[in-house]
């Protein structure tokens, strides 16, 4: 890239797209003085958000550095750093950088829209850090692409009018934690918490973004007031939420002022249509969910983040409060913050407790070794992951709910536990050491709370919620699954299963999951068996539900199924179907106390 502009910073970038067509942005990262020994640069193996080692540094598909004497030799030391030769400043690194992964993670070019992550595209020049840089932001080049804004929260320097130019960095974890996108997105305005909020939305969509608007100035209120009190002020001068819409997908991704969505198309509020349907709630989840991110993981952090490692995993055993703790947030915000009414919310709450039911592995695995394990199991997640491996997502928010209920009958609540971790933690900016959150939840409770850590946080215990919910005038009630469709959270409708195989099998007739020591386990069956044949007949989703219906647990089925190229025979003998789907119903008659703490539970 030539003709950089000055600016006065120890380091900066430039970043344009250089064809969308081949999907390349060119990134290149300047160092006034580089280290006379030769200096380094680091990418960062992963980003804060999202707990896996992803080497962004496989996507750099070519790399040149450049001195004021012309080319200077540059060299790979590992995966992720380069080193170049000693020279005399400013030194400039230019790479092409492949961009074509449709997540929230990582960065994405072609005709339509252009999108990065910093950390998957800036260079780290070794030693700069924690200095402050700049970065020029440049559209593609082109008549096509003259409706393309900017829509990221970099504080602008100098910008032109489409948001193109030049950028802040405090340090280079502030310059990778607002993400970038440039395209021609949809966008609506509004205010919560006293400060402004954007939605750029791009992909093609026919969305209500003015209804859009109005709900999550509700839910962000809502949670701006948890933390802040009654008419609160939120921690940002303004935040952003940057949505992509596709036919298919679903992912979110939280930074410090912003987060991107990505979701599906028919998730969008449509024009015309008052309720909140199912797809739009789970749309307003998800806003929600990264929304108290912004407390809960970007400011109160756990130690280990104090700060980012970005070469190599950060291992802690909280992420169970910082996931299932916003995961428990995420929807309870929309019934207080008044969106949906308490039923909603219970058949939602429904659907987590049959999630958790259904995978064994929670109680092979606690939610503390799910968050230390985090970056080789639940975010590699295989045919075995039911069974090894349980949600801290999931299970951490029914844990968060069951301390919430726990100190509710104490008088006091988990809210009470998130501001005093706000207070402790996120204003100081002192990271939650490992047992931060329990000694927190334990002075808010007046006791030691040591026992419930031991059984539900770091044993594989599942919390008495029946028993606590009752409590709270809430009836809780099991019942068999109906098939791959029945999420749970609602009584049972049609037919009944007798019968079960123990197997999760999919619509293709293929066995996702085998479930350890059920009934597919003893006779043989293994994931990614293709079922053909069940009693003779060819296998469909409609020839095994008559099947379950019609037959009672001991009846032997004989199953045919490919494993690979060769054809298996097998005699299953069907169980008794698993009480695992789980549904919640509010109580009409109960005493006035159970009243009063439901009230001040679902309605705040
Ligand atoms: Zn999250």
């Amino acid at each position: 890239m030539t003709q950089l502009p000055l600016i006065a910073k120890p380091y900066f970038y430039q970043i344009r797209p250089l064809n969308p067509q081949a999907h390349l942005f060119e990134v290149a990262c300047t160092v006034e003085r580089p280290d006379p020994s030769g200096q380094c640069f680091r990418l960062p193996t992963w980003v804060p958000g999202s707990y896996l080692v992803r080497e962004f540094a496989r996507h750099f598909v070519s790399l040149k550095a450049e001195g004021s004497d012309g080319p200077i030799p540059i060299a790979k030391h590992s995966k992720d750093t380069w080193r170049a030769a000693p020279c005399a400043g400013p030194l400039t690194v230019v790479a092409q950088v492949y961009a074509f992964d449709l997540s929230v993670r990582t960065s994405y070019l072609d005709e339509q829209r252009g999108y990065f992550n910093g950390a998957s595209v800036f260079l780290c020049p070794e030693g700069c850090a924690d200095l402050p840089c700049e970065v020029v932001i440049a559209g593609p080049e082109g008549a096509a692409f003259g409706s393309w804004r900017v829509a990221t929260t970099l504080p602008a320097v100098d910008t032109s009018a489409a948001g193109f130019g030049r950028y802040r960095g405090d340090d280079y974890d502030a310059l990778i934690d607002h993400p970038v996108e440039m395209s021609d997105f949809a966008s609506v305005d509004f205010e919560a918490g006293g400060v402004p909020h954007r939605v750029a939305l791009s992909g093609r969509h026919d969305a209500d973004l003015p209804r859009l608007a109005a709900d999550l100035t509700r839910v962000c209120q809502w949670h701006v007031d948890l933390f802040d009190g009654p008419g609160g002020r939120a921690p940002f001068d303004r935040y952003l939420f940057q949505i992509t819409a596709v036919g298919d997908g679903y992912g979110g991704l939280e930074h410090r002022s912003s987060t991107s969505l990505l979701c599906r198309r028919d998730e969008l509020p449509v024009p015309g249509v008052a309720d909140i349907t199912d797809d739009y709630l789970t749309l307003l989840g998800l806003a929600s969910h990264e929304y108290f991110h912004s407390w809960n993981v970007k400011r109160i952090k756990p130690a280990a983040f104090v700060p980012y490692d970005l070469a190599r995993e950060g291992y802690t055993r909280l992420l169970w409060a910082f996931e299932g703790i916003t995961s428990y947030y995420d929807d309870l915000a929309l019934v207080r913050s008044g969106l949906i009414a308490p039923a909603r919310y219970l058949e939602l709450l429904g659907r987590t407790m049959t999630t958790v039911l259904r995978g064994p592995g929670r109680l092979r695995q606690s939610i503390a070794e799910s968050s230390f394990d985090a970056w080789i199991k639940y975010y590699r997640q295989d045919e075995n992951t039911p069974n090894a491996v349980v949600s801290y997502y999931a299970k951490g928010s029914l844990v968060a709910l069951a301390l919430d209920l726990l100190l509710r009958r104490a008088g006091r609540s988990l809210d009470d536990v998130m501001r005093a971790l706000w207070k402790r933690h996120g204003l100081t900016e002192i990271g939650v050491p490992e047992d931060g959150v329990e000694r927190v939840a334990s002075e808010i409770a007046g006791r030691d709370l040591a026992d419930f850590f031991a059984r539900y946080v770091h044993g594989t215990e599942d919390p008495p919620l029946a028993e606590w919910l009752a409590d709270f005038g809430v009836a809780y009630s099991l019942r068999a699954g109906q098939g791959a469709t029945d999420r749970g959270g609602k009584p049972a409708s049609g037919t009944m299963p007798q019968s079960s195989l123990n197997a999760r099998i999919g619509a293709d007739m293929k066995v996702v999951t085998v479930y350890s020591g059920g009934a597919a386990e003893r006779a043989g069956l293994a994931p990614g068996d293709q079922v053909v044949a069940l009693d003779g007949l060819k296998a469909s989703t409609e020839t095994l539900r008559v099947l379950l219906e019609r037959h009672a647990p001991g009846y032997r089925i004989e199953l045919h199924a490919f494993r690979r190229d060769e054809l298996m025979r097998h005699t299953v003998e069907l169980a008794a179907p698993p009480l695992d789907t789980c549904y919640l119903t509010l109580e009409g008659d109960m005493d006035a106390a159970r009243a009063v703490r439901r009230q001040a539970w679902l309605s705040g």
